[in-house]
């Protein structure tokens, strides 16, 4: 057995003794890591410890939904555009993340008046803000610097209010949605096998939003109403290899979308198994989001709260869509606070906050229903496997 120890420069993220090799009669079995990347741009310091503390006093309050508000200011395809795109081939209007390099002060009004009404955590404007995603818009080159953009505007404001607020600090949770694309079902009834995304593809595409969210200033991910379990794990095996490179970690909240009242992801995942699926990289939180709404999410809320020892976090959409509403639903603030404090009251949930058709009024009713509850205690390891 022959072994070849060769060891790195001083590097502060890992010590200054590294083993790079190792070779077993002449194979190598240990490829030498990738030495952490030093990043041109500073980013924000490691506050899961923060996160972590805050948690326990209490339950978190997340924003609400962008597009909603967005659709209220009635903008136009020469505001999607403004100055930077306006020779660009192709029309625009409707992509919501354009709007933070376009109309930074729609974006800055929107995160203003949910820091108002209560968030601690805002979601930076990035939904779809990856070249698969932007594809539709022939936008992929402009993915960096929405996303940057996006976190900035956000950073700002959370700072502005931190500011204001000390004994509340405020957090940006960098949003990495779920794409067009599905990895594991396919587009074409008559073709189960075809795809029209693949994993390495996704994997790419949620590594450049990643980089450009954390050189814009985010706290923490946020992978969200993932419905393909497949795609939510490009995103997070992204993270983890961007975390390798710089050589520390962001706080991470996994979130799934149930779709339908089977209680299943689109991919076909309970709530444990989706659980399952994701525990593995030790999320900050784990939870559901958008789809049904808190009153037909509750019994998949109360399921991820028994087998997850981690937080759990919780943003239902405005009840089920209605098309005839405004904003296409048309849960009442009242009404959906009502249904959350429930969730608190029986110990479900440590983060909750609003997905589509909610507002800032939702947001403030929440907090409000939530704010003398206490959080959920995470059970104990031994406690979870008990009773699964
Ligand atoms: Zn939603």
């Amino acid at each position: 057995m022959q072994y070849d120890l060769s060891f790195a420069p001083y590097n502060p993220f890992e010590g200054n003794l590294r083993i790079v090799n190792v070779r077993i009669q002449g194979v190598s079995v240990l490829q030498p890591r990738t030495p952490p990347l030093m990043t041109a741009f500073p980013m924000q310091p490691d506050r899961t410890a923060e996160l972590a503390r805050l948690l326990d006093q209490r339950i978190l309050v997340l924003d609400g939904a962008m597009g909603t508000m967005i659709q209220g200011y009635r903008l136009g395809e020469a505001d999607y555009r403004g100055a930077c795109l306006a020779d660009h081939s192709h029309d625009v209007k409707g992509d919501n993340d354009l709007l933070s390099l376009t109309r930074p002060d729609v974006v800055r009004a929107i995160h203003d008046a949910y820091l108002e009404a209560g968030a601690d955590i805002i979601e930076t404007n990035t939904f779809t803000a990856t070249s698969i995603a932007q594809a539709d818009y022939r936008l992929e080159s402009r993915v960096r610097d929405i996303n940057v953009a996006a976190a900035r505007i956000a950073r700002e404001c959370a700072d502005a209010w931190s500011a204001k607020t000390p004994a509340k600090p405020r957090f940006v949770a960098g949003a990495l949605g779920p794409t067009n694309r599905t990895a594991s079902i396919s587009p074409d009834v008559n073709d189960p096998g075809a795809r029209n995304v693949r994993f390495d593809e996704l994997v790419a595409s949620y590594g450049e939003a990643i980089e450009g969210l954390a050189e814009g200033g985010v706290d923490l991910f946020l992978v969200e109403t993932i419905f393909d379990t497949l795609n939510g794990k490009a995103a997070l095996f992204a993270l983890e290899t961007f975390f390798d490179r710089i050589g520390r970690r962001f706080p991470v909240i996994v979130s799934g979308t149930i779709t339908d009242a089977s209680g299943r992801t689109l991919s076909g995942q309970t709530t444990e198994a989706f659980w399952n699926s994701v525990q593995h990289v030790r999320p900050l939180a784990v939870g559901i989001n958008c789809s049904l709404g808190a009153a037909l999410m509750r019994p998949y809320i109360e399921e991820m709260a028994r087998v997850a020892d981690t937080y759990v976090s919780c943003y239902p959409n405005a009840g089920l869509p209605n098309p005839m509403a405004e904003t296409g639903y048309d849960e009442k603030p009242a009404e959906t606070a009502r249904l959350i404090e429930d969730f608190a009251r029986n110990g479900f949930v440590n983060l909750v906050g609003g997905c589509c058709g909610t507002t800032p009024a939702h947001i403030r009713a929440i907090a409000e229903a939530v704010k003398a509850l206490p959080p959920r205690r995470i059970p104990a390891s031994e406690t979870v496997a008990e009773a699964a």
